[in-house]
């Protein structure tokens, strides 16, 4: 017992500090691209984080949590400190599954195509509300990757504005694996430039509101290139332990 509090101790700890970190990064990078502290929204990737270790982040002033599994969520759901945060889901979602989060998230970040949007639709009109989203844009290209083809987004905007149930309020993307700074940076920026493109069609009933890109390791480069969301996990929480 006493071993795991330490340890448990010494966790939080590292958290306090990692998170001072990170909105010192946040705020460098920010003002480098010409805004505020305020104007970027950082969320924390809370995949295998205890609630207990989440709560303790919320403790420090974070806001918002993203968690990318259904199970995940919902086992957790009673413990996060939704008083002072705000959850969000993150991950890939299943249409089947999309029934047992609809009324506990605010935002899902992660719509690719139309049959996930009118499910989600579906199950907020049986909730009474309208279903806050983002577009999921695979703006690698990549095959084994969800998210909307480039391409395709815009039909698939103007097909979601559509539906009743859901507003989409902005775009999110995971792009490839990139070992170049450089690399990683022209992704953003062509999801930047994708956002404001959209940005100044103004459909109907679709607010670009948000672009979510950037993780641990590259979350000042997304700021810097536009991004006004961040996805932080491991930076924060330290490596995640898979059971
Ligand atoms: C886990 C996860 C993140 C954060 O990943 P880190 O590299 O640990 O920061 C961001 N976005 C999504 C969708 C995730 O599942």
């Amino acid at each position: 017992m006493e071993k795991l509090s330490d340890e448990l101790k010494a966790k939080m700890e590292s958290v306090e500090y990692n998170y001072a970190v990170i909105e010192e990064n946040i705020s460098e990078a920010a003002e480098k691209s010409g805004r505020k502290r305020d104007d970027i929204i950082f969320l924390a990737a809370t995949k295998t984080v205890s609630s207990e270790v989440i709560n303790h982040a919320v403790g420090c002033g974070l806001k918002y949590i993203g968690e990318n599994r259904v199970q995940e969520l919902l086992s957790k759901y009673d413990e996060y400190d939704l008083s002072r945060c705000d959850l969000q889901f993150i991950g890939h979602l299943q249409t089947n599954k999309v029934r047992q989060i609809i009324d506990k998230v605010s935002l899902i970040q992660s719509v690719g195509g139309e049959k996930l949007a009118r499910e989600i639709a579906r199950q907020a009109k049986a909730h009474n509300k309208i279903m806050d989203v983002l577009i999921e844009v695979n703006i690698g290209r990549e095959e084994n990757k969800s998210g909307v083809m480039p391409e395709q987004l815009e039909e698939l905007l103007y097909n979601a504005s559509q539906i009743d149930g859901i507003c989409v309020k902005g775009l999110m993307a995971i792009p490839p694996i990139c070992t170049e700074k450089s690399q990683i940076c022209k992704y953003f920026e062509n999801m930047h430039r994708i956002f404001i493109d959209i940005s100044s069609k103004t459909i109907d009933n679709i607010s670009m509101d948000y672009l979510s890109m950037g993780m641990s390791d590259d979350y000042s480069e997304a700021i810097e290139c536009g991004a006004n969301m961040v996805r932080v996990g491991s930076a924060l929480f330290g490596k995640r332990i898979y059971k």
